[in-house]
């Protein structure tokens, strides 16, 4: 079942246009990575997808799980269960590992007397103890100030409280593995594998492209605000798209 799909979206920051009739669709279940260059527009893609302005979306569709969203608030698409980690990790610095976790653990109690999940499908909120689990490296750290973690442990620190949101269905990661060395890269990674085995949806932005195909089903790539390329990873690892990646 499609979960997401975007359908010819046009999005603007004041008079520029930056996506240009951008179509895309992730199924339920599937890690798909949305490739491009810098300023190819994915984060714009995101904020369309999330209803973060700016960018304005002026024509076409956003739907998610059935409904179309392409205007509602962010707030109503967070609780309809698109989470996001976005690119920079915004953390509480001065509060701990795990107050950051409990501060979305109040969120997400007011939350759940709000919503429901009416179907009772799709994997539930994440328990902080699960969470560290997942994450060992945080466990350890629960009591140290989040803005003296390293830059690997602040970036698992934002998947993590992002995945204490209620009734989660999609998370989207705006270049989870930005700036990080290659050891902690695959241990970010090694957990984006594991939250998807566990059956979340994911919607992965990269310049990375091969730690994204590596996680990835499918991929689709960005160039200047158009999708210029969509196909499976074996297909992407063939085809000559050097052009429009950082490889
Ligand atoms: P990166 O990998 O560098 O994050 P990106 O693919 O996510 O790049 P976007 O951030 O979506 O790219 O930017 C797409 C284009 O939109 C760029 O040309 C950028 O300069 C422009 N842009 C982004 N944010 C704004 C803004 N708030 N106002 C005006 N233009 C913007």
């Amino acid at each position: 079942m499609t979960l997401l799909e975007l359908d010819d979206v046009h999005a603007y920051y004041g008079a520029s246009h930056i996506l240009r009739g951008v179509s895309m669709a992730v199924d339920e279940g599937e890690v798909i990575s949305l490739l491009g260059r810098n300023g190819a527009g994915k984060t714009t893609t995101v904020r369309s997808i999330t209803g973060t302005e700016p960018p304005e979306v002026r024509s076409g569709t956003v739907r998610f799980d059935g409904a179309d969203i392409t205007d509602w608030p962010t707030d109503d698409i967070t609780r309809a269960g698109i989470g996001v980690v976005p690119e920079g990790r915004r953390l509480f610095t001065e509060l701990t590992v795990e107050e950051n976790l409990k501060m979305s653990e109040i969120a997400s109690a007011s939350w759940n007397t709000v919503r429901r999940r009416a179907s009772g499908s799709g994997p539930p909120t994440m328990e902080i103890d699960e969470l560290y689990e997942l994450f060992p490296r945080l466990e350890e750290r629960r009591s140290q100030r989040s803005g003296t973690l390293s830059g690997g442990e602040q970036q698992m620190l934002s998947i993590a409280r992002t995945l204490r949101l209620p009734d989660l269905d999609l998370l989207l990661l705006d270049e989870p593995t930005e700036g990080l060395a290659p050891q902690i890269i695959r241990s970010v990674s090694e957990s984006i594998r594991e939250i998807s085995d566990q059956g979340l949806t994911v919607l992965l932005i990269e310049q990375n492209v091969r730690e994204a195909l590596k996680l990835a089903d499918r991929g689709y790539v960005l160039d200047q605000g158009e999708m210029v390329y969509e196909g499976t990873v074996e297909e992407l690892e063939n085809e000559d798209l050097d052009e429009y990646l950082v490889v």
